[in-house]
This record gives structure tokens, sequence and C-alpha cells, in this order.
């Protein structure tokens, strides 16, 4: 494996580099990205945002060309990734459509459903949501009790989803609904407009942030067969593969380093960064951060050379928990005054995405099971 950027990866970047410093308003930390990409003023952004992105090519560059990318590749891809989050991802939920749901449309979709959904995430119209947890199923999704019920030339659509991140104000929601049978073998995949009749939307106010979570309420939402996606009862499998690219989409190692970089400046401002206790523990943060960032890497060089997913990606998103905690440690004892609303806008940013880390996109300890059962080989406890 050879870790260095290519030119192009260098060129790469330094063309979204430049089209960032230029197009982020300069409060962007202390209002726009203060509350995360779900916050109002950022999705409102993202709008004329996202299209300038698509004009310079810089959205789907990863995605084959067939579907108005560039063959450009997971490096390219895990670049963008990188240098958006670590900026409070300024695309808002455009990420979502670009990392994962646009690849599932590509690999399970109709030919219809390719032309119909994928070309509105690459020129940046259309903002996404996710709607598989509900309250008795998180962990345990399979537990789902949202139906689809044939009828006629398509679906109705009953029951209710949770911590929906952005459904607030998101255009396409992609669902999990049961259709038949119970257990993994009922999971559909939906594909549906959030303002569909019949859906109602409650948002619920959180310690991380008062805009990202929502309840989704779906009372006889009729959607036409063409919203399925895949066969009856092939969501478990593309709900798995996709999952894949979900733990690892953002690249929460790079926010932390920046952010690791930004507290070392507080702290000898404060004249604190001369107690070697505390170099030292920023020292021990910067150990987790990078050692995230390579076995991220490690995941993107098997998706590079096409290799099936696999238990890479349980080890490399653990590892970028232990890294947000880490760096958020730091700042929550050492410049805590720094991250109530009148501190400073990146480190409260990043403190409070570290809160959700270990929960959001599967839980820590489930990796841990993962990692224990599908790397390590270890066999079940009684
Ligand atoms: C910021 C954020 C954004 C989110 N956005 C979305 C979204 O957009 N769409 C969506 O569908 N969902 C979303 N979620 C929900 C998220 O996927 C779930 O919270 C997560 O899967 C855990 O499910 P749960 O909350 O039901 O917790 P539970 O499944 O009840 O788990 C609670 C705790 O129990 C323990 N636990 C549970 N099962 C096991 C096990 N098998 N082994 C060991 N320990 C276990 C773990 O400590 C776990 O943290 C979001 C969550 C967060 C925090």
């Amino acid at each position: 494996m050879d870790f260095g950027w290519t030119t192009s990866d260098d060129a790469y970047r330094a063309e979204l580099v430049s089209f960032l410093t230029q197009e982020l308003p300069n409060n962007w930390w202390d209002s726009f990205a203060y509350d995360g990409p779900s916050g109002p003023e950022l999705m409102n952004n993202a709008g004329s945002f996202n299209r300038k992105l698509a004009q310079k090519d810089l959205i789907v560059r990863h995605w084959p060309q067939a579907y108005g990318g560039q063959d450009a590749g997971a490096w390219k891809q895990i670049i963008v990734s990188e240098e958006m989050w670590s900026r409070g991802e300024p695309r808002s939920s455009l990420y979502l459509g670009a990392n994962w749901a646009g690849p599932a449309i590509m690999k399970f979709g109709t030919e219809a459903q390719k032309h119909r959904f994928l070309r509105p995430i690459a020129d940046g119209e259309v903002l996404w949501c996710q709607g598989f947890s509900e309250p008795e199923a998180g962990t345990d999704l399979a537990n789902m009790k949202t139906r689809a019920e044939p009828d006629g030339d398509g679906y109705v659509i009953n029951g209710s989803k949770v911590w929906t991140s952005y459904a607030a104000r998101a255009d396409t929601m992609f669902l999990l609904a049961r259709v038949g049978a119970t257990g993994k073998g009922g999971v559909s995949c939906f594909i549906l407009p959030v303002d569909a009749a019949g859906i109602t939307v409650r948002p619920i106010p959180a310690i991380h942030s008062p805009h990202d979570f929502n309840e989704v309420f779906f009372t006889d939402v009729r959607v036409p067969a063409d919203a399925r996606l895949g066969e009856e009862g092939q969501g478990w499998d593309i709900v798995t593969t996709i999952l894949h690219y979900e733990r690892i989409g953002a690249a929460r190692y790079e926010f932390s380093r920046r952010t690791l970089d930004h507290i070392v400046t507080h702290l000898k401002a404060r004249g604190l960064f001369d107690d070697p206790a505390i170099r030292g523990e920023c020292s021990k943060a910067l150990a987790e951060v990078e050692a995230a960032r390579l076995l991220t890497y490690v995941v993107i060089d098997g998706r590079a050379k096409n290799l099936p997913p696999s238990a890479d990606t349980y080890v490399a998103r653990y590892s970028m928990i232990q890294a947000d905690h880490a760096v958020a440690n730091l700042s929550s004892t050492y410049l805590p005054d720094l991250l109530t609303h009148d501190g400073d806008g990146m480190l409260r940013a990043h403190f409070t995405a570290a809160i959700t880390a270990g929960i959001a996109a599967g839980a820590a300890e489930v990796q841990l099971n993962m990692i224990s059962g599908r790397y390590l080989g270890l066999p079940h406890g009684a």
C-alpha cells in the first residue's frame, strides 16, 4: 500500500480548497456551521452552494462516467469528504446522495430510477434523508415495523421513523419498510419525496443540535411500484452493502485533526501548552486521529481496488469514534468556556458532533461486536 497522494490527487484537493475558501461565508463557524449540517442556515445555504459545486463538477467526480462522474475513483471521494466534513459539511445532506444513496441506485436500481435520481444528485439539486431507525428498531433494525402494503400498482405505507436527520428540510427519503415477512427477509427499500401526502415530520430538539432529529409519521402514504429500489425483501442486502459506505462516508478524523490544531492554538495563547501533561494529552489525541486516518485509508485502498467490503470498515469506524472523543475531551477539559454559545464555533461544532460519535451510524459496542466476530473470528458469547 502506497500512502502518497498522486499529483492528480493534490491538484484536485487544491481545486476544492480554493473553491471552499472563496465560497464559504466569513462567519461560517459562528453562524452557519454552528448547529451542524442539519442547521437551518446551513441547509438553506447548501442549495446555492451545491449548485456552484456541481458547475465545477466537484460533487460526483468519483462516480462512473455513465452516471455523470469522471471515474475519478475512491481516493478523490475521500479527499472531498475530508475537505467537506472538516468544514462542517457545507453540502448538508447532499453527501448522503453522493456517498451511498447514489451508489445504491447504481447497483440495485432500474434504468428509469438511475435516470430519475442520479442526475439531480450530480447537479446538487436534492437533499436526502435516511429513514431507517424506529422506536423499537435502532441497533436491532430487523425488528422494524413500518409496513408497505401492496395495493393496485403501488404500495401504501404506514408506520413511523425516529432520529431521522435532515427530514425537516430534505427533499427525498431513502426509506426502509416491510413488505410481507417479519425479520430481515421482509425489509424493502423505497425512495420517496418527503412532502408526499400522508407524511408528517415532527422535530425533536436534542443536546447535540436543536435541528437535527425528527420523527416521521406515515399515514396511508401511497407510492408507485417504481418507488421500490431492488426486489421486495432485498432491502437487507442493499442496506448491509451501503452501510459500509455510510460508516466511513464522513471523514470525521480530519475534522478532529483540524479541531486539534485549533485547540493547540488556544492552549498556546493561554500559556497552557507549556504544561508537559497537557502536551502529552494532545500528542495522544493526535496519535488517535492519525490511526483513524490510516485505518480509513486501508478501507479506501480496498475500495479503489474493487475488493468487496470487509470488516476493516468496523475497525476504521471504531477508531474514528475514539479519535473524536480524544479531541472533544481536550476541549471540554481545558477550554470549556469556548464550548458555549458565545464561544468558538468550530470547537462547539466539533464537540457536539463528537457527542454523537459512537451512536450515529451504529453504536460503538456494535462495531466492537462486529470486530470480534468478523475481524478477529471470535465465537459468540453464551
Ligand atoms: C446524530 C445521530 C443521527 C442519526 N441519524 C439517523 C438518520 O438519519 N436516520 C436513521 O434512521 N437513524 C439515525 N440515527 C439513529 C441511529 O442509527 C441509532 O441511534 C443507532 O443505530 C442506535 O440505535 P438506538 O438509538 O435505537 O439504540 P439501541 O439500539 O437501543 O442501543 C442503545 C445502546 O445499547 C447498547 N447495545 C444495543 N445493542 C447492542 C448489542 N447488540 N451489543 C452491544 N451493545 C448493544 C449500545 O450501547 C447502544 O448504544 C441517528 C443517531 C444519531 C445519534
